[in-house]
C-alpha cells in the first residue's frame, strides 16, 4: 500500500490523499485550497495524478476543503465512484453549488474562465454511492472499506481502509467532544497506520460550557449599544450550533430584543438537511425536540433572495446578523462588513477557525484596515471570539481519540498549520512512543 499526500500538507484546506494498493488508486477526500481568494491559484493547477485512472473517491464530509475540487476532478475524467454517508452527499451538493456561483462571479470579475460549471458539479452527484455507518464494504476484491461516526459535522465520517494485509484509518477531520449537536467520534481499536488532521493541534479550546455564556455576553453588549453583531459562520454545523445556543439565549431571556437574521441561503439549506436527518443528530437533542425543531427557526428572520437581504440594513438596531462565508473569503458577509466595521458601537464575532490569509483572520490579528471588494474598510468594531465553537478536535482530544487504538506503527499529520502539528506530533511521541510524520506536499511512503 503506498500513500502519497497532495494537499492540506502543512496547511489547513486542499485535503486529497492517493491510496495505491491491489492495482487501485483510491482518493482521500479532494478538497478546495481556500486563501484569500476564493479560488486560489492552485486549485486551477492540473492533478499531479490522471484523474481517469482513478478508481473510487472517498469523502469524509462536506467541507469544501474536502470537497471542493470533485467537480473539477470529474471535469479531468474521473468516472470512478465516490463513497460518503447520506448527509455527506447532500451537503456536498449544496456546498459545491454555492462554491460554484461564487466561482463564477469571481472568474467573471478577474476576466478568466471559471474552475467549474453547473454540469460538472451535477456529474460530481450522479457518482456518488451512500454508504451507512459502521458497515464494512469491499469496494474492490481485496480492499474493504468501512466509515465511521467522526463528529465533525453531520454524515461526517472516519475512514478505515484493509488492503494488502494493513488497515490504514484516515480522520478526514476529528469533531470536537462534546459536540452540541453530534454524538461524539467513535473510538477504533486499531489500526497498522493513522492519517490523523491537526488543525488544533497545538491547542486547548476553552470549556464549551463557556460558549453559551459568551455569546450571551457578546448578545448583551449588542443590546445594551443598540449596535450591530455580525457573525460570519460556516453554513455547515456552526450556524447550526449558534442557531441552538441562540434559541437556549432566548428562551433564558424571553427576549423581544435583538432581531436576528439568518443572511445564508447556503446555512438555511444546510439546516433542512438536518431537519431530515434526525438519526444523525445526537440522542441528548433529538429527545429535548421530538418535534425535530431543533433551531427555533421561528425566531428568526430568514433572508433569501437578494432583496430580502437588502431589507436588513433599514432593520432597527439592535440586531444580529449570521451569514457566511465563516472566514469572510467570499459571500453577503463582506457586504455587511463594509456597511457596519466602521462603527464601534458594532461588535463581530467570530466562531470558527479563520485560515492564514482570509479577511478574517486579518481581523480577528488585529488589523485596523482591511479591503473588501477593493474598498477599504477601517475596522473600528469590537471584535470577540468563542474558540470553543470550534467542530475540530483540540490536543488533548487528539492525543486520546489516538490513543485508544492498538498496534500503531505511524501517524502521518496532516490539515494543519506546522506550529500545531509539531506540538501534536511531539505529544504523541511522548505519551504514545509513536512517530509522528508532518508530511510535505507530494512526500510518498510505502506502508
Ligand atoms: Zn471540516
Amino acid at each position: 500500500m503506498r500513500v502519497t499526500f497532495y494537499g492540506a500538507c502543512r496547511e489547513v484546506t486542499g485535503s486529497n490523499i492517493l491510496i495505491e494498493t491491489d492495482g487501485r488508486k483510491i482518493l482521500l477526500d479532494c478538497g478546495f485550497y481556500q486563501g484569500y481568494n476564493l479560488s486560489e491559484k492552485r486549485n486551477y493547477s492540473l492533478f499531479p495524478y490522471k484523474p481517469d485512472s482513478v478508481d473510487f473517491v472517498i469523502v469524509g464530509h462536506a467541507h469544501l476543503d474536502h470537497t471542493g475540487r470533485l467537480p473539477k476532478l470529474v471535469r479531468d475524467g474521473f468516472k470512478g465512484r465516490i463513497f460518503a454517508t447520506a448527509p455527506t452527499k447532500e451537503l456536498t451538493e449544496l456546498v459545491l453549488e454555492d462554491s460554484q456561483k461564487l466561482i463564477e462571479e469571481e472568474s467573471r470579475r478577474d476576466n478568466h474562465p471559471p474552475l467549474y460549471n453547473n454540469q460538472d458539479v451535477r456529474g460530481v452527484l450522479e457518482l456518488f454511492e451512500v454508504i451507512p455507518y459502521e458497515e464494512t464494504l469491499e469496494i474492490s476484491p481485496g480492499v474493504k472499506l468501512t466509515l465511521k461516526n467522526a463528529g465533525h459535522i453531520l454524515g461526517s465520517a472516519v475512514t478505515i481502509l484493509e488492503a494488502s494485509g494493513k488497515r490504514l484509518v484516515y480522520t478526514s477531520d476529528l469533531g470536537n467532544t462534546p459536540s452540541m449537536l453530534l454524538e461524539p467520534p467513535k473510538f477504533i481499536d486499531f489500526a497498522d497506520y493513522v492519517i490523523c488532521e491537526s488543525t488544533y493541534g497545538g491547542k486547548e479550546h476553552e470549556e464549551p460550557s463557556r460558549r453559551g455564556e459568551k455569546l450571551s455576553q457578546v448578545i448583551n453588549a449588542t443590546i445594551a449599544t443598540s449596535g450591530v453583531l455580525l457573525i460570519p459562520s460556516f453554513a455547515v454545523e456552526r450556524t447550526q450550533e449558534l442557531l441552538h445556543d441562540i434559541e437556549d439565549f432566548c428562551t433564558i431571556n424571553k427576549c423581544e430584543k435583538p432581531t436576528f437574521f439568518l443572511d445564508s441561503p447556503l446555512a438555511t439549506k444546510v439546516t433542512n438537511v438536518f431537519r431530515k436527518y434526525p438519526e444523525f443528530i445526537n440522542q441528548k437533542v433529538r429527545l429535548l425536540h421530538q418535534d425535530n425543531n431543533f433551531f427555533g427557526l421561528e425566531r428568526l428572520k430568514i433572508t433569501l433572495t437578494q432583496e430580502e437581504s437588502q431589507t436588513i440594513d433599514e432593520a432597527p438596531e439592535p440586531k444580529v446578523i449570521i451569514a457566511g462565508s465563516g472566514m469572510m473569503n467570499g459571500g453577503r458577509i463582506l457586504y455587511h462588513a463594509q456597511k457596519y466595521l466602521g462603527d464601534p458601537k458594532n461588535t463581530i464575532l467570530f466562531a470558527g477557525y479563520q485560515a492564514a490569509g482570509t479577511i478574517g483572520r486579518r481581523i480577528l490579528d488585529g488589523e485596523k484596515e482591511v479591503r473588501i471588494y477593493g474598498k477599504k474598510v477601517h475596522i473600528r468594531a469590537g471584535i470577540e471570539s468563542i474558540r470553543s465553537y470550534s467542530s475540530h478536535a483540540d490536543l488533548p482530544q487528539l492525543v486520546n481519540w489516538l490513543s485508544k487504538m492498538k498496534n500503531v506503527h505511524k501517524v502521518f499529520l496532516v490539515h494543519g498549520e506546522i506550529e500545531q502539528q509539531s506540538s501534536l506530533a511531539k505529544s504523541i511521541k511522548q505519551k504514545m512512543a509513536i512517530e509522528a510524520v508532518i508530511p510535505r506536499q507530494e512526500e510518498s511512503y510505502e506502508l
